[in-house]
C-alpha cells in the first residue's frame, strides 16, 4: 500500500506536514490525545454531578462528535473544552453552526473575561 501523501498539521498556524490518520503532525498529536483524556475525566465527573443536568443526551453527543472532530480551539489552537453556537442560537445544532473553543476563548467571546 502507498503512504498517504503528507497533509499539513490541522492545529491553526502549525505548517508540519503529517500522514497520520487523525491529520495531525506528532507533537499536535500528542496534544490532541491529552486534550481527549482531560474530557474523559471532566465527562466522568459530569455524569456524576448535578451538571449534567439541563442539557439534553442529544447535546451531549453532538458536542462531543465536534470535539472528536475539532479537538482543538479554533482560535488559540490549545485543547478545546467548548463548543460554541457561532449564531448564538442554541437550537441551532447543525455542525456548521459549531465552534470548538477552549475555555479562554469562549469566555472572552461571550464578554465574560477580559
Ligand atoms: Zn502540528
Ligand atoms: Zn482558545
Ligand atoms: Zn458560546
Amino acid at each position: 500500500m502507498p503512504p498517504r501523501p503528507p497533509k499539513p498539521c490541522r492545529k491553526p498556524g502549525c505548517r508540519k506536514l503529517t500522514s497520520e490518520p487523525g491529520g495531525f503532525c506528532a507533537e499536535h498529536l500528542a496534544l490532541v490525545e491529552q486534550a481527549q483524556i482531560q474530557r474523559r475525566r471532566a465527562f466522568d465527573q459530569r455524569r456524576t454531578g448535578a451538571a449534567s443536568r439541563g442539557y439534553g443526551q442529544r447535546w451531549r453527543e453532538l458536542r462531543e462528535q465536534k470535539l472528536r472532530q475539532d479537538p482543538l480551539c479554533a482560535r488559540c489552537g490549545r485543547a478545546a473544552q467548548m463548543v460554541h453556537h457561532r449564531d448564538e442560537n442554541p437550537r441551532n445544532n447543525s455542525l456548521e453552526n459549531l465552534a470548538s473553543l477552549c475555555r479562554d476563548c469562549h469566555e472572552r467571546l461571550h464578554g465574560r473575561l477580559r
